[in-house]
């Protein structure tokens, strides 16, 4: 069976809904922290500890998540599986792996090359 453009897009409309779901469970989880902190000032160290490694979580589903609702952007527009940077068609199989994707595996590579020096 071939993936299409539509079971791509259902897709990422559970993504985005599990996404918020994260995000809303890790603030529920910041406020508890918050009145811990508050009571146990002598695990302050830890708790700042544990808020940073769950920012850096939030941080990561936010950035995910904005990725998400612009794939879903593209979709409205009709840009969708078009690569932003070359403009050429993203293969099928990568959009399946990676739905958010907006870079073709070359741009990508290209990127991620750059971003890693
Ligand atoms: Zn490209």
């Amino acid at each position: 069976m071939t993936t299409t453009y539509e079971q791509i897009h259902d897709e990422l409309k559970v993504q985005r809904e599990s996404l918020l779901a994260d995000l809303q469970e890790l603030d529920a989880r910041a406020k508890q922290w918050f009145i811990g902190y508050e009571t146990h000032p002598a695990d302050a160290g830890t708790y700042a500890f544990d808020q940073a490694a769950e920012q850096a979580m939030r941080n990561n589903i936010a950035r995910t998540l904005r990725e998400v609702e612009e794939a879903l952007e593209r979709f409205e527009k009709g840009t969708y599986g078009v690569c932003d940077n070359c403009g050429k068609v993203i293969d099928i199989a990568r959009l399946e792996a990676i739905p958010h994707t907006s870079l073709c595996m070359r741009c990508a590579e290209t990127r991620d090359y750059h971003n890693n020096r």
